[in-house]
């Protein structure tokens, strides 16, 4: 597990400022969800988190430890992307283990950790097959499978059911709230969906335009949003 503190961050990308100075605190073990309209810039300050966007003001910090400088490798996260990005040549067995096998862990160990990682994801009996012989919600537990051998203490997650089906969404939103309480890890999750926030969130971080405009727990925001734009973004009644 750990915790992240952002303090004052920014990202311009030429003259554009797309994060503007953005303050948050993750705890160790917190789910934490994203959410704002689209070209809010959820998705870069994601990115920055993970590494694969540079930070161009402001503080990084991930386990107590700064990152500005870090390469994504050194940082204690793994990445769900929302197009899964998974090898079509490779069996299931090897897009999970892929990661584990550029770091040359011993083969046992990557053994052990993917069919740990897919005994979590009920995956034990498709190891075999090839992306292309799976469904969509396989083929995104598969991208979920391969961040969980790296035993990341932060998980980050870009809105990664949008591309599943409205029924599949439901389903695969409970794994990742059992995931969550098995794994205990700590969780930060993008995504444009209201409900899905509300349903996964111990902590929302409501952004528009760049800015924080409110973080608080579920309740919270829907109890007390601290304007317009929060109430009706999280559907409450103002
Ligand atoms: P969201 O994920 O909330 O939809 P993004 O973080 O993808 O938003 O984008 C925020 C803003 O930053 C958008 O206006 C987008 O066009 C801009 N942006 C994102 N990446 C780049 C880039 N590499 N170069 C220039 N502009 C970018
Ligand atoms: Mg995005």
């Amino acid at each position: 597990m750990a915790s992240l503190s952002l303090t004052g961050l920014k990202k311009s990308f030429g003259a554009v400022d797309v994060i503007k100075g953005v303050d948050l605190e993750v705890k160790d073990g917190e789910f934490v969800v994203f959410v704002g309209p689209s070209g809010c810039g959820k998705s870069t300050l994601l990115r920055m988190i993970a590494g694969l966007e540079d930070i161009s003001d402001g503080k990084l910090f991930i386990g107590g430890r700064l990152c500005n400088e870090l390469q994504p490798r050194e940082r204690e996260i793994a990445m769900v992307f929302q197009s899964y990005a998974l090898y079509p040549h490779m069996s299931v067995y090897e897009n999970m283990g892929f990661g584990l096998s550029l770091n040359k862990t011993p083969k046992a160990e990557l053994d052990v950790r993917v069919r740990e990682a897919a005994r979590i994801l009920k995956m034990e009996h498709l190891l075999d097959r090839k992306p292309s012989q799976l469904s969509g919600g396989q083929r995104q537990r598969v991208a979920i499978g391969r961040a969980i051998v790296r035993k990341p203490g932060v998980f980050l997650f870009d809105e990664p059911l949008s591309n599943l089906d409205a029924a599949l969404r439901v389903d695969m939103r409970m794994e990742l709230a059992k995931l969550h309480r098995e794994l205990g890890a700590t969780m930060i999750y993008v995504t444009h969906d209201q409900i899905e926030a509300m349903t996964l969130a111990d902590k929302i971080v409501v952004l528009d335009g760049g800015l924080v405009q409110q973080v608080g727990s579920p309740m919270e925001l829907y109890k007390n949003p601290v304007n317009k734009f929060v109430a009706g973004f999280i559907g409450a009644p103002k």
